[in-house]
């Protein structure tokens, strides 16, 4: 494998790339971003599971690219609430709500439910696509409740309202380099990566 090859971290979200940068580290690969490449690309995240979505935005960012891509996709499903609001996550409070106003709509979905049925967990797919079309996909869960006051100041998205007892804090509460050593994000990634350095070798 060449020192010089590139990966794609197709995000430009900057806790992302961070997450990607500390567990993708050592691998003998240049990590690059679309901004970085000059791409700027809308891809309409129109499938209805998470391997859906992380594949298209892989897909799309690997073409215009011709390089090694990831993309993730990721959300939180409650089970209290069927699954929502999963693949619309982002969007769950319309398309230019507050990460606040997000939670704040899940609480009000959710007031009245028992603490026993408010189960739930964020899932994260990343999709590993190479120029040669080889695809592949690894997934990963973090198990947890949805409390009714958040809590935290870290993260980001839903993270002050989910709590997960085995820890005795909300996802909020961890500083990020604990968030990366179990988060959904962060154990997808992990599950990735032996299949992307065989890829990378091969390539
Ligand atoms: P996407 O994967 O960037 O499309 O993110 C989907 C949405 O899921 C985000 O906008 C957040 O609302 C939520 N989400 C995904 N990962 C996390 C997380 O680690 N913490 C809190 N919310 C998350």
């Amino acid at each position: 494998m060449s020192r010089h090859a590139k990966l794609l971290i197709a995000t430009n979200n900057a806790g992302k790339l961070r997450e990607y940068a500390d567990l993708l580290g050592d691998l003998p690969v240049q990590l690059t971003t679309p901004r970085q490449e000059g791409i700027e690309l809308e891809v309409e995240e129109s499938g209805t599971t998470f391997a859906e979505n992380a594949l298209l935005k892989a897909r799309a960012y690997c073409a215009a690219s011709r390089l090694p891509t990831l993309a993730d996709d990721s959300g939180l499903e409650v089970d209290a609430l069927g699954g929502a609001p999963g693949v619309f996550s982002a969007r769950y409070a319309g398309n230019n709500a507050t990460d606040r106003q997000r939670y704040e709509k899940l609480l009000a979905e959710l007031r009245g439910v028992p603490p026993a049925e408010r189960t739930a967990r964020f899932r994260c797919v990343i999709a590993l696509v190479m120029p040669d079309g080889t695809e592949e996909i690894t997934e990963g869960e973090c198990e947890g409740v949805i409390i009714d006051t958040p809590r935290g100041e870290h993260g980001f998205g839903y993270d002050p309202v989910f709590y997960m007892p085995a820890l005795g804090k909300t996802m909020a509460e961890l500083p990020p380099v604990l968030k990366n050593r179990v988060s959904h994000r962060a154990r997808a990634l992990m599950r990735m990566k032996p299949v992307l350095q065989a890829l990378l070798e091969r390539s």
